[in-house]
C-alpha cells in the first residue's frame, strides 16, 4: 500500500507574512503526524522563505511550474536547476489553471515532465476533464491523450515514482467534488493505462486526488484503494483545515 501524500497549492496566493504565519501553523499542527507525507507548492517568490522555514521539519516543498528548457533566453521562466537552488523537491506540471489560461499544449507539459524527472525533481502531472467532457461520456478519452503524450514521446518508465493528480477541472474551487466512486474509477483507469505500458511504474506511481477537497470529504476519498492521497487548493489556506485533510490522510 502507497504512503499518502497531501500537497497544499497555494496557487496565486500569499505574502510573507501571511505565509510565515501559515507555515508556521503547518509545522505546529502536522508534527503529529507521522503516516502521511506532505509537500507544500509556493509562488516561486517564496521558494526561500518555504526553504529556511522548513528546512529539518518533514514537510517538503516545491513550485507550481516550470520551464520546459534548461537555460537561456526565454524571459520570466524559471528552470529545474533553479528550483533546486532553492531545495524544491516536487514541481506541479500541467495544472488546468495554468494550461487554459497560458495556451500550454499536451506537449509542452510532457517536456516539462521529463525535464522535472530527469533531474531528480518529483513532478506532479495533473490531468482531467471539463463539465462538457463528462456529461458527453469522453472523460477516459480525455485523460488518456494527456497520459498518452508522455508515453509516446518519452516512455511509460518516465512515471516511475512520479505523481499523477486527477483533477477534474468542473471540481476545481466549485465547492463539487467527485465523489469517492467517480475519482476512483478513473484513478484506476489511469493506472491501467500505464500499467499497460510498464507494470512496476504503474504501480509505484502515486496517483492524487484533486478538486474541493476538505476536512469533511477527505476520508471518504482517501478511504479509496487507488487514491493515494490529495492536491489541495483553497483548504490549503488555512492551517486548521489543512490539518483536517492531512489527519484524514494519516
Ligand atoms: C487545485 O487547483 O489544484 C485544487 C485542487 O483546488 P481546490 O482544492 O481549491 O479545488
Amino acid at each position: 500500500m502507497h504512503r499518502k501524500l497531501v500537497v497544499a497549492n497555494w496557487k496565486m496566493h500569499g505574502s510573507l507574512a501571511a505565509n510565515q504565519q501559515l507555515l508556521e501553523g503547518y509545522i505546529q499542527r502536522l508534527k503529529p503526524l507521522e503516516n502521511v507525507d506532505v509537500v507544500v507548492c509556493v509562488p516561486y517568490p517564496y521558494l526561500g522563505q518555504a526553504q529556511s522555514l522548513l528546512q529539518g521539519t518533514s514537510i517538503a516543498w516545491g513550485a507550481q511550474n516550470l520551464s520546459k528548457d534548461l537555460a537561456g533566453a526565454y524571459t520570466g521562466e524559471v528552470s529545474v536547476a533553479m528550483l533546486q537552488d532553492f531545495g524544491a523537491t516536487h514541481v506541479i506540471v500541467g495544472h488546468s489553471e495554468r494550461a487554459t489560461a497560458y495556451c500550454e499544449s499536451d506537449e509542452n507539459i510532457a517536456t516539462k515532465f521529463m525535464q522535472a524527472k530527469s533531474h531528480a525533481l518529483t513532478p506532479i502531472l495533473c490531468v482531467g476533464e471539463t463539465l462538457i467532457e463528462r456529461e458527453a461520456g469522453v472523460m477516459e478519452m480525455v485523460v488518456a491523450k494527456q497520459i498518452d503524450t508522455i508515453i509516446s514521446m518519452y516512455g511509460a518508465s518516465m512515471f516511475a515514482g512520479a505523481v499523477v493528480a486527477y483533477e477534474p477541472i468542473w471540481a476545481i474551487g466549485t465547492g463539487l467534488a467527485a465523489t469517492p466512486e467517480q475519482a476512483q474509477a478513473m484513478h484506476e483507469f489511469i493506472r491501467g493505462r500505464i500499467a499497460a505500458h510498464d507494470k512496476d511504474a504503474a504501480n509505484s506511481l502515486k496517483i492524487l486526488y484533486g478538486g474541493s477537497v476538505n476536512s469533511q470529504n477527505a476520508v471518504q476519498l482517501f478511504v479509496m484503494q487507488d487514491i493515494n492521497g490529495g492536491l489541495i487548493g483553497r483548504g490549503s489556506l488555512n492551517a486548521e483545515e489543512f490539518e483536517g485533510i492531512c489527519r484524514a490522510a494519516n
